[in-house]
């Protein structure tokens, strides 16, 4: 039998009734805070991603998933979803008014990495980002809404790293007191190490190989070398995380694995996530815009796995809020009819009612939907028919009820 991909899984039943809690309470907290949706492909030409996300980075060089199409053009599923809505704000004119942009998204993404738990090569992605304003305290705005997301999905107890990897100008003095540091203890570095170092320094900082970072102890760090202003606009960003009463900790290695970050960069972690720690990341991007083409504008934004999301909240046992799930099961051939009729009525009415319709035994249904997880069976036969009401079975409990049929949309809001 074909089986899926490796490292990209189906979603259903428990698992999926997670993702969609999640996902709608994400569309609530964004549209609270007034950022819109917004949908890419999932496929792009594959210079967006080696300009975007930068060419010597993991993503680009070892976890793509390139392909060429029937007309021979390189093509790639999206790795990650900024690189693709700067491309689409550029191409559709979103920023011609100058005015801020406040934009979210939810999707697959897709990364040959190496398979571990918690990592697949299709992963789902929540991501926000806030285009066209420079503030530190336009970060902390974004934070505050993913905060305000993550607690209202009952995850409080979450660490925020942050640091500052400043622009591209300022990391040069940073990168040769870098290199002369790794140079002085070349052995302890892994391969990929002494590679980088050479290509893109800042990627050595977040080596997962971890005698690199034992290696690593007492490294030079990056916010020391940063200009005045990129070292102020730090300090900022720190007293009004510190006035917003969002606790976190400096982390001078904290670099992300993307090459378009300028200035703030951050991670969440959770320690109830094993190996793969990491909730999410984002940081500030203010050349990405231009370099894709684009005016010069500022932006910040950040990304959460959602399927580490979800298996968090699977973890802590939060509770899916639920609805009665109701099977309406007619008794004989007669009633089929009317069994449509009443289901109509509770469906317009926003009920959540399946409708058995295999004409088998009542016990037959009665068990599968025992089995199937409903809530409660509505059982409407001739009798009931000739009386006006409906036999209320609580499946939970086997207690049985009898309703008036023109009150059932009304008790169910009660049970
Ligand atoms: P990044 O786009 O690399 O900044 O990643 C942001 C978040 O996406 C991470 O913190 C993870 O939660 C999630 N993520 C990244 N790669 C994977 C993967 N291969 N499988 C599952 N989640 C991932």
């Amino acid at each position: 039998m074909t089986q899926s991909v490796k490292g990209m899984r189906d979603l259903w039943g428990t698992e999926l009734a997670y993702f969609q809690f999640i996902e709608r309470a994400c569309h609530q907290i964004m549209e609270s805070h007034g950022y819109q949706e917004i949908r890419t492909p999932i496929v792009e030409s594959t210079d967006l991603f080696s300009r975007g996300v930068g060419s010597t980075t993991d993503i680009v060089n070892k976890e793509m998933y390139t392909f060429r199409d029937r007309s021979d053009r390189s093509l790639t599923l999206r790795p990650e979803n900024t690189a693709s809505v700067v491309r689409a704000i550029i191409q559709n004119k979103l920023l011609e008014s100058n005015d801020p942009l406040h934009l979210f998204y939810i999707g697959p993404m897709f990364r040959y990495e190496r398979m571990q738990a918690g990592r697949y090569r299709q992963f789902w992605q929540i991501g926000a980002e806030s285009i066209g304003i420079a503030s530190p305290e336009s970060e902390v705005e974004s934070i505050i809404m993913l905060f305000d997301f993550l607690t209202s999905l009952g995850l409080g107890d979450l660490s925020l790293s942050i640091n500052s990897v400043g622009f591209p100008e300022e990391r040069a003095s940073f990168y040769v007191a870098l290199k002369a540091f790794v140079k002085d203890r070349e052995q302890a570095f892994c391969e990929d190490c002494r590679r980088r170092i050479e290509d893109n320094p800042l990627r050595v900082l977040d080596c997962k190989v971890s005698s690199c970072q034992t290696a690593l102890t007492g490294h030079p760090e990056i916010l020391n070398f940063l200009s005045n202003e990129s070292q102020s606009h730090h300090e900022k960003f720190q007293k009004c995380l510190q006035s917003s009463r969002i606790p976190f900790l400096s982390n001078p290695k904290m670099v992300r694995g993307l090459d378009y970050y300028t200035r703030t960069t951050f991670e969440v972690l959770s320690s109830d996530l094993g190996a793969q720690s990491a909730l999410l990341g984002g940081g500030r991007y203010d050349r990405l815009i231009q370099d894709l083409g684009g005016p010069p504008t500022p932006a910040f934004g950040w990304a959460i796995g959602l399927d580490r999301l979800v298996s968090l909240v699977m973890k802590k046992n939060i509770s899916l809020p639920s609805k009665p799930r109701i099977l309406l099961i007619p008794v004989g051939e007669t009633m089929i009819n009317d069994a449509f009729e009443l289901a109509r009525s509770l469906w317009a009415d926003g009920h959540s009612v399946e409708l058995e319709t295999r004409g088998v035994p009542l016990k037959k249904s009665l068990s599968s939907a025992n089995r199937k997880g409903h809530s409660h069976a509505f059982i409407l036969g001739e009798s009931e028919k000739a009386k006006g009401i409906i036999t209320v079975k609580f499946l939970m409990t086997g207690k049985q009820e009898e309703w008036l049929l023109s009150e059932i949309s009304s008790r169910i809001l009660h049970i």
